[in-house]
């Protein structure tokens, strides 16, 4: 029997895995994470101050203290049953990254004792010189090395009954170049932090220090394992690259915020409550749009904790699923014709002193405040729409962003109806006549029930990729398999980088001798003008969208190949360096890494193509038509006239012409692949298998593949059809 048909017989024996149910959240949530309170509880005095005094700081731990700090952990992580620690990176595969080592050692005289010491928890050298580098560790030194972040605490992590102690940490060479996804994190953070704490003290000289926040909405499918192994190319790269659309597909959008299927629900609940013990503090789950649709999504936390937890529940809900015999798939599209996944990255800012600065205040001063961040955000993704654009490029993305439910590739900006109208009165109000006395004018009439206003579906544009929700942007067009973090460096860059001209042009102002709230009025009106045009409240979903754009002059970059060059740019090199997050050799090297995954990715999906044709599609179709063909020769030598067996004959010459175009264009595309890797330069590579293998052929081999489903005896047919694997479970 093929692997389908076991698949689909095994389903009804499929039991669920009994979940416990945690009685309350609060009794197990962050139970494996070294937090403020266990550190309390297993450190010295000295130990503790010194530990909460680097988190704090944002530094790195004291040498001098390290091995106490690195006992205290061991002694927590022991008394919980675990033997191995690792330190836990996300490099720039897009994974997350550990080697395993012993607590166990032995010592010179041959005593095996268990010790952590201090160097090993604060740097590692984990021999990890496959993991990209674009170059960087070529030029310059061999090996990358690991350093603890503090400000993200340790964690046990549970595998089965193993228990391993991961300290979350940084990954760089050792002449300082970012090899991962969070060590430019942390400097745009910090740049932004800077930025916004000078503009903040406009209004408010208490303020010392600005967070970002950013509260992720993780969409994800859900199929059963046994159809999941037998098919190839889910195993492979993620989504399916062939399958016929099903009779039912997502067109009654019965599954939207439906009830979720028990098996769904055990898992749910069980990568929850592993999540909790992290101290992820996951808080919605519903289903989508789409059938095997569904979606997560925690409280917001501080950017850097918040890409932390992603990527960990990213990793948890995998390992979870095989406990359930599940398969999560977190690609943007694995099915074609249904709704692709996003991960939503709601963003604010929020002060020391307890203000969200995306809120709109309750005073004129205050709204004065929302204002100058709400249109310096306007500004930023005007300015930078480029490098934004750039930042969320990946090939999974590029199926998604401008497919008709996804948004476009197009960057905009939505605001709302009530707030568009605040910046309208603003403009015309603001004017260089204004009196300079006028008290008046600072009374900006901001309705106080913006965020209901907002939160009130009526006025929330679901289409847009860059959306205001009351208190918070929501940057949309992430995809559902990226690190967040690449998406959050950018975004905190570009602001910092406008918070940081706006307040040299108010600064300018003020030495004029203008009056520090009328100048502050006068720059965000020159940019709210200046950014009129990456505004955008209507359909982004829509043809007239695009022609509109075009007309605007907004770019419409659809593939990853030309929306990295992005990165790259004079005006991209300055950002990045006058931000001190990335230097140029930095921003080369990550141009080259992203690259050189595209290419990767859509090569291995050619050779899967080419593969699932050659033995699973043509063999059974061949077997079909030699049926068919069989079957016309009884026929006609029974002496049965030609109209006896005309339907058949119809159906022979189709099954013949899609197995022949599908033999020939896969042969076609093995040579284009061929022509491609023999280019050197890099960037050409990627566009080359972008125009010559995938445009040129995946779809055209799709098609007739799919004709092919259709048509052949759906005992013959190996791989599992879209219908039991968005529907069985
Ligand atoms: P949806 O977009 O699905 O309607 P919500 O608007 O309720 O969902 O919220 C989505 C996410 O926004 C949640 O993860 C929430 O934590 C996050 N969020 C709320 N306020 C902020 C904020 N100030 N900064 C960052 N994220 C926030
Ligand atoms: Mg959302």
């Amino acid at each position: 029997m093929s692997l389908r048909f076991n698949a689909i017989n095994n389903l009804s024996a499929t039991q669920d895995v009994s979940v416990d149910n945690a009685s309350r959240i609060t009794a197990i949530f962050g139970e494996n994470v070294f937090n403020v309170k266990t550190a309390r509880e297993f450190l010295s005095d000295e130990a503790y101050k010194s530990l909460i005094g680097s988190i704090k700081a944002g530094q790195k731990i004291d040498r001098a203290m390290a091995n106490q700090i690195a006992s205290g952990i061991r002694s927590w992580a022991e008394a919980k049953g675990v033997t191995h620690f690792t330190h836990w990176f996300q490099p720039l595969t897009g994974t997350t990254a550990e080697k395993h080592d012993s607590f166990f050692t032995i010592k010179s005289d041959g005593t095996p004792i268990e010790q952590f010491e201090g160097d090993a928890l604060i740097q590692q050298e984990p021999d990890a010189s496959s993991f990209p580098s674009g170059g960087l560790r070529a030029t310059f030194e061999a090996r990358g090395y690991t350093a603890w972040d503090p400000s993200s605490p340790a964690f046990i992590m549970e595998i089965g009954h193993g228990k391993t102690l991961c300290i979350p940490t940084i990954f760089v060479s050792y002449t300082g170049e970012s090899l991962d996804y969070k060590a430019p994190l942390l400097k745009a953070l910090e740049a932004l932090n800077k930025a916004a704490v000078d503009v903040c003290n406009y209004f408010d000289r208490n303020v010392t220090r600005v967070t970002a926040t950013l509260g992720w909405e993780q969409e994800y499918f859900v199929i059963d394992e046994g159809l999941y192994n037998a098919r190839p190319d889910l195993v492979m790269c993620g989504r399916t690259v062939y399958g016929h659309s099903s009779a039912k597909g997502q067109q009654l959008e019965d599954h939207y915020f439906g009830s979720i299927p028990e098996r769904i629900y055990a898992f749910m609940r069980d990568f929850e409550n592993e999540g909790y013990k992290l101290g992820i503090p996951l808080r919605t789950r519903h289903n989508e749009v789409a059938p095997a649709q569904f979606e997560c999504a925690p409280i917001f936390e501080e950017v850097s904790v918040g890409v932390d937890h992603n990527s960990l529940l990213m990793d948890v809900m995998d390992r979870v699923a095989r406990r359930h015999k599940l398969r999560v798939l977190l690609h943007e599209k694995p099915f074609a014709g249904i709704n692709g996944s996003g991960k939503h990255n709601n963003w604010s800012m929020a002060t020391d002193t307890g203000v969200n600065l995306l809120a709109p205040g309750k005073t004129p001063k205050t709204n004065l405040m929302f204002l100058t961040f709400f249109v310096n955000t306007i500004k930023a993704v005007h300015d930078y729409a480029d490098i934004l654009r750039a930042s969320i490029a990946s090939a999974p993305n590029d199926h998604r962003l401008g497919a008709n439910e996804a948004p476009p590739a197009i960057i905009s900006v939505f605001v709302g109806e009530y707030l568009t109208k605040v910046l309208r009165d603003f403009k015309e109000r603001v004017t260089a006549k204004m009196d300079e006395t006028d008290e008046s004018m600072l009374k900006i009439d901001i309705h106080k029930s913006i965020p209901e206003l907002l939160l009130d579906n009526t006025d929330r544009n679901r289409t847009s990729p860059f959306a205001f929700t009351g208190n918070k942007f929501e940057f949309r067009a992430v995809g559902s398999s990226a690190n967040c973090a690449n998406a959050m460096t950018v975004l905190n860059t570009i602001m910092a980088a406008t918070l940081r001209k706006f307040k040299s042009e108010v600064d300018g102002l003020v030495e004029k001798g203008e009056k520090k709230e009328i100048a502050i009025m006068h720059v965000i009106r020159e940019y709210i003008v200046a950014a009129e045009k990456i505004q955008f409240e209507g359909n982004n979903y829509s043809e007239e969208w695009e022609k509109e754009a075009e007309k605007r002059g907004l770019a419409n970059v659809k593939t990853t190949p030309l929306a990295l060059d992005a990165m790259v740019t004079d005006k991209a090199k300055k950002l990045f360096e006058n931000n001190n997050v990335y230097t140029h050799q930095e921003l080369e090297a990550r141009h080259e890494i992203e690259l050189e995954k595209y290419i990767k990715k859509v090569q291995i999906e050619s050779r899967i193509m080419g593969e699932l044709a050659t033995s699973h599609i043509l063999p059974a179709a061949i077997r079909y038509q030699n049926l068919l063909a069989n079957n016309i020769k009884g026929l006609k030598e029974s002496g049965l006239n030609e109209s006896a067996f005309a339907n058949q004959k119809q159906i022979l010459e189709k099954i013949s012409e899609h197995i022949s175009s599908t033999s020939d264009l896969v042969e076609k595309m093995i040579e284009a692949r061929k022509v491609c890797n023999n280019i050197t330069d890099t960037r050409k590579k990627a566009l080359a298998y972008q125009s010559q293998v995938k445009d040129a052929f995946f779809d055209q081999v799709r098609y007739h593949v799919d004709k092919l489903e259709l048509l052949v005896d759906d005992r013959e047919w190996y791989l599992p059809k879209y219908r039991e694997l968005l529907f069985l479970r």
